[in-house]
């Protein structure tokens, strides 16, 4: 898409240990910006003040340090860039891609009953998306994008291919809470645009949320990273991954003796495969990591395979 350096990241949120899922999307971002000569950014999405603790940002940076996983230039920490995230909601406001919603939470609440009770979409549609300015009364309001109504977003992601999100599903999501504050789904696109995010690789979790990114990198006329949104860890048994499966923190990994090199071998291969080939060097994995190594279903981790 672009021929621009490779730049990837991984953008925690720091709310408990370092698990082997986050682990293996910031392992897949090195190996993928690493053996093309890029950069590999780290950014702590700390902006969730109530879930998000100092302990568990060093938990992270000690993890990624102890797998050998290292990042270029000072992490970022979201939270510090609130100013910056706001700067651009009313950027969005002055250029009429986005616009002020007093709605109430009890209206709101209000409408989506009468539309579920109507049998219409529960699709909150602001009365204010085409208010007069001078009609705006001297209330808290919060900053909400202007959606298209029409047509289809496709997200063309390099491991789920094509996913078409039908436009009239995107609701006008918020940017800016009415105590001045980002939201998460602004935050992220800022942040990625403002440091060069070529490649974003993240968990499949987020798949829905990169449709209503692409609305924000539309509206301020970004280029858009290329996606990647690889499955989640399963358990054996097919399950999603639960502590019942076997440890799950990184650390607790290093507490049993295993060395780095071995749980980044095994962590590459959960939901990656080059050949038939079972372990590789750095520099082997550097060179053959590629995004279409990527399978489409979910991984399966087995703890036995990590001891033999
Ligand atoms: N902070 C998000 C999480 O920990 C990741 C966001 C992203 O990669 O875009 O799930």
């Amino acid at each position: 898409m672009t021929d621009a350096p490779v730049v990837t990241r991984f953008a925690p949120s720091p709310t408990g240990y370092l698990h082997i899922g986050g682990a293996r999307t910031a392992l897949f971002n090195w190996l993928y910006a690493r053996g093309r000569g890029g950069k590999f950014l780290l950014r702590i999405e700390d902006t969730d003040r109530a879930r998000s603790t100092p302990e568990a940002t060093q938990a992270i940076f000690r993890g990624l340090t102890w797998l050998g996983l290292d990042w270029d230039g000072d992490a970022v920490s979201q939270a510090e860039r609130h100013g910056r995230h706001a700067e651009v909601a009313r950027e969005l406001l002055a250029r009429g891609q986005a616009y002020k919603c007093f709605s109430t939470q009890d209206e709101i609440t209000a409408a989506r009953e009468q539309a579920k009770a109507e049998g219409r979409s529960t699709q909150f549609r602001s009365p204010w998306r085409d208010a007069d300015p001078a009609d705006h009364p001297d209330a808290p309001y919060v900053i909400r994008i202007r959606a298209p109504l029409e047509g289809t977003t496709v997200v063309a992601d390099r491991v789920q291919g094509d996913v078409s999100v039908r436009n009239d599903q995107l609701d006008d999501m918020i940017l800016l809470r009415s105590d001045g504050t980002p939201t998460y789904m602004l935050a992220v696109v800022v942040d990625d645009h403002d440091m060069g995010v070529t490649h974003v690789i993240r968990g499949d979790d987020h798949l829905n949320n990169a449709a209503r990114q692409m609305l924000v990198y539309e509206a301020m006329g970004w280029d858009v990273p290329v996606w990647a949104h690889i499955p989640l860890i399963h358990g054996p048994d097919g399950k999603k991954l639960s502590k019942r499966h076997g440890a799950l923190g990184v650390d607790e990994y290093q507490a049993m003796g295993f060395p780095a090199a071995a749980v980044r071998n095994y962590l590459a291969r959960l939901g990656w495969s080059h050949g038939d080939d079972e372990f590789f060097t750095d520099a082997q994995a550097k060179a053959w990591f590629d995004l279409d190594g990527i399978g489409k279903a979910a991984a399966r981790f087995d703890m036995k395979k990590l001891e033999h």
